[in-house]
């Protein structure tokens, strides 16, 4: 199993099995965020946010927010608006939890095809 949390530790996470892969994605706002996503519909993950501790940032069509601690400012997830899809951070992880695990690049900022 792997964890995570944010710097302060008001939100936390954990990945119930290794995922398959990281994923690196060149959109606008995750390639300024620099994120490693870990999809929850390909592995079991928990996530502790309580109520008011993040800000959640949306745009353009509203699909989805985007989510950091209020206290610290760690990006820890995003969140599906339509649905109760969750995408966890896994920068949030310790290093010796992920280094392991492929990295695959997404084209999030053109063709939403992965690149490698
Ligand atoms: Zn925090």
């Amino acid at each position: 199993m792997l964890n995570g949390s944010c710097h302060c530790g008001a939100v936390s996470f954990e990945i119930g099995q290794t995922p398959e892969f990281l994923l690196s994605c060149n959109c606008s706002i995750c390639r300024r965020l620099s994120t490693l996503w870990v999809y929850s519909d390909k592995v079991p993950i928990t996530l502790h946010a309580p109520e008011d501790s993040t800000i959640a940032y949306t745009w353009g069509d509203k699909m989805l927010a985007f989510h950091s601690c209020k206290t610290c400012g760690c990006t820890t997830h995003w969140a599906s608006l339509a649905d109760d899809k969750i995408v966890v951070n896994s920068r949030l992880c310790p290093p010796d939890q992920i280094k392991d695990i492929r990295i695959r690049h997404f084209d999030g900022a053109d063709s939403w095809q992965f690149l490698d």
